[in-house]
């Protein structure tokens, strides 16, 4: 068998990554029902809307590389969504439970910054602009909403979750 090459390892990780998404849209589902903070709420809804257009936009990825798009299961992101499903179980207030959320889906955050982060640079050393483009995008999107997230936690939710416990 000839050893893989630099585009094959693109390929690996491309398909983790459509898995990730797949499993991370699922999850963020589950968890967004039990937010209470309106401005969370709404960020949610936003990355949910984002995340399927991230789907679409790596089946495109996928089609430039001449490959069908197919996933292989993402064993961080089932224990990152399996770990936000918990956080639901351990009778939190609902501002504190608002906390909680965030720092669940921001690890989600990391995971694909990561992730799209590597991707984006590979596309680059195989001097695969369009894909990488596409890929920058997306990273982009993934690093806007943790930032976001940032921003409702420190601004508005750890407070409220504080005065919840006063
Ligand atoms: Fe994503
Ligand atoms: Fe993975
Ligand atoms: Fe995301």
């Amino acid at each position: 068998m000839a050893s893989k090459t630099m585009k094959d390892l693109l390929i690996m990780e491309l398909r983790d990554i459509y898995d990730a998404e797949k499993q991370g849209l699922r999850g963020m589902n589950k968890v967004a029902r039990k937010v209470t903070n309106e401005k969370l709420k709404e960020a949610l809804s936003n990355h949910k809307e984002e995340t399927e257009q991230q789907v679409e936009r790596l089946k495109q990825v996928f089609e430039l590389l001449d490959q069908r798009p197919r996933g292989k299961h993402c064993d961080a992101m089932e224990g990152l969504v399996s770990e936000a499903q918990e956080i639901l179980e351990e009778g939190l207030e609902p501002e504190v439970l608002d906390a909680a959320i965030i720092a669940a889906i921001q690890k989600i955050e990391h995971y694909e910054i990561a992730s799209y982060g590597t991707v984006h640079a590979y596309a680059e050393a195989i001097g695969n602009q369009e894909v990488a483009k596409l890929l920058e995008q997306t990273l982009n999107e993934e690093k806007k909403t943790d930032e976001l997230l940032n921003k409702i936690a420190v601004g508005e939710v750890n407070k409220k979750a504080m005065q919840a416990a006063a």
